[in-house]
């Protein structure tokens, strides 16, 4: 197996309404099956997802959560506005958006955003901006491209953050390896493999995370392609996820 992957050099610094699709083609020629990762920083900035935490009403329960956590209590409301359904409070706020996945922080970011007072939320549906970039960039090159949308997120059970995918268009979301052998011969059961956040892990480490001006990322020679999934693929379904259940049951 072989795979390239690089860096799309010269990104501006977005700002609402930039076309993040014609950024791309401008700047690196695509080709058919190309993986296109983009963070969600930039996604996010486009769609105008900026908020000021100073216009913000703050509830007791956000005040609350501030003190015990360490954070500021606009930062708390914030995520809480975001959140659908609150499984951790302290010490760190972890809630269900709106869209299903769930995360710390609601995946508010401070950094890389303009404006000490401004805070830039997830993309309401990663997905869908996911389809839209993938659509301009076939408009614009006439390139069948897959676009993951990322964000560097922490891990359960394991300290070091890395890249996950948040949304994704015209990629698999998991490999099916079932009915395939291993080496000694004996049929495989694995059946998800989760490529589109292997791919992502690997996209965040040529991103960073700083000053690096690196938000789109291309992975060159895999094979991936595929028109009909999204994200919700990876969602653990909610009467399999103990974990919840247990985060659910401690809070009660
Ligand atoms: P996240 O992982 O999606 O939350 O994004 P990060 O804040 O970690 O940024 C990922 C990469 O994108 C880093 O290389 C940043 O320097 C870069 N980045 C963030 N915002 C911008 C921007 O507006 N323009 C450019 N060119 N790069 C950006
Ligand atoms: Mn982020
Ligand atoms: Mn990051």
């Amino acid at each position: 197996m072989k795979a390239t992957a690089f860096t799309v050099e010269k990104i501006p610094l977005i700002k609402p309404g930039d076309n993040i699709g014609q950024l791309i083609s401008e700047r690196t020629e695509l080709k058919d099956h190309d993986i296109v990762i983009i963070s969600s920083t930039v996604v996010s900035k486009s769609e105008n997802n900026i908020r000021s935490i100073r216009d913000l009403p703050i509830t007791e329960k956000a005040k609350n959560i501030a003190l015990r956590n360490n954070i500021e209590p606009e930062f708390a409301q914030a995520v809480l506005n975001e959140g659908i359904e609150v499984l951790l409070e302290s010490p760190f706020l972890l809630v269900r958006l709106k869209n299903g996945s769930i995360c710390v922080n609601a995946g508010i970011d401070h950094s890389n955003v303009e404006g000490s007072d401004n805070i830039l939320l997830l993309p309401e549906d990663a997905d869908e901006s996911a389809r839209k970039i993938k659509d301009s960039l076939f408009e614009l090159t006439g390139k069948k491209v897959s676009v993951i949308i990322t964000d560097t997120n922490g891990r359960a059970f394991r300290i070091g953050q890395t890249g996950a995918a948040v949304g994704i268009a015209g990629i698999i979301a998991m490999r099916d390896w079932r009915g395939t052998r291993d080496l000694f011969g004996r049929v495989l059961e694995v059946k998800n493999e989760g490529v589109v956040d292997e791919l992502a892990g690997f996209a965040n480490l040529l991103m960073g995370e700083g000053d690096g001006g690196t938000p789109v990322v291309v992975i060159r020679g895999l094979e991936m392609y595929h028109e009909s999934y999204g994200i919700r693929e990876l969602l653990r379904p909610e009467n399999e996820d103990v974990i919840r259940k247990a985060l659910r049951s401690l809070s009660a």
